[in-house]
């Protein structure tokens, strides 16, 4: 069943630092065309698994899949990029000097599939990509604006949009909403379900509200190990879930 295709496949993913387990035999699968959030308490080690997916952190022991047969553990993390993973880090990284279009522009460049012949195809297909992309992210007012003048919320979209440029096939969202507005928020949770139609993504979020507003299932994290998994409701009402937000 195609709608069932694992994209990322995660199996026994132990991560040690100085004999601490930041990951600790933790399982975990993704479904093609999926919208997944992450959550679990500080130094559960939502950033260690971000850091394995993206080839930053190699496991001392485990399985990391993506798609049918690319071997994550063995991958640098140009590779991991260049096979379809974007991770959004929480602070935005944009050109500040540059407008959005020219972002956008160099995001694109940065694609390898694309820098081999960049000039034939900037005025064709390029041009038609970073159109869609200013329109998906709601850019197009701004688009030659420079990025320093934007708006965080602004930012973080143009971020995205970059990463689009490179059309990946799982992005990996770190706190997507931190800092910004209701009104911001509730953009960037449109803008998210709407990428998901298209792509896999992996959102690591501690709003709740946010986190209900997106849908889809839930993974807990604790103690470098899956807790719980499933819908948002679901999840919330696990004793052991409620145990390690809510303490003893
Ligand atoms: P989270 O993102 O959920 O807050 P992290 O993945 O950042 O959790 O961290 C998990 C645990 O691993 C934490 O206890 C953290 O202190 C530890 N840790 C993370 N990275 C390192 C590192 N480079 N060296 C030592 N300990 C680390």
């Amino acid at each position: 069943d195609a709608s069932h295709r694992v994209i990322l496949y995660l199996e026994g993913i132990t991560v040690t630092f100085d004999g601490f387990r930041a990951l600790n035999a933790l399982t975990l699968y993704i479904d093609a065309g999926e919208l997944r959030c992450v959550i679990g308490p500080n130094g559960a080690g939502k950033t260690t698994l971000m850091d394995v997916i993206t080839g930053k952190t190699r496991p001392d022991t485990g399985t990391a899949f993506f798609g049918q047969s690319l071997d994550l553990t063995r991958m640098s993390e140009p590779e991991i990029a260049d096979a379809g993973i974007g991770r959004k880090f929480q602070k935005p990284t944009v050109f500040e000097r540059h407008t959005v279009l020219e972002n956008l522009e160099l995001a694109m460049k940065a694609d390898k599939r694309v820098r081999g012949t960049l000039r034939a195809r900037l005025d064709g297909e390029a041009r038609d990509r970073i159109a869609e992309t200013l329109a998906v992210v709601r850019l197009g007012q701004v688009a030659h604006r420079p990025a320093g003048t934007l708006s965080h919320g602004q930012k973080q979209w143009l971020e995205i949009g970059m990463l689009l440029m490179q059309q990946p096939k799982l992005l990996l969202l770190d706190e997507p909403v931190a800092g910004m507005t209701d009104e911001e928020r509730e953009r960037t949770a449109e803008l998210i379900v709407a990428l998901s139609s298209e792509r896999s993504l992996m959102v690591v979020e501690h709003d709740m509200d946010f986190v209900a507003r997106l849908g889809g299932k839930v993974t807990v994290l604790h103690e470098g190990a899956v807790l719980a998994e499933g819908p948002l409701e679901q999840v919330q009402q696990d004793p052991r879930v409620i145990e390690v937000y809510l303490g003893r």
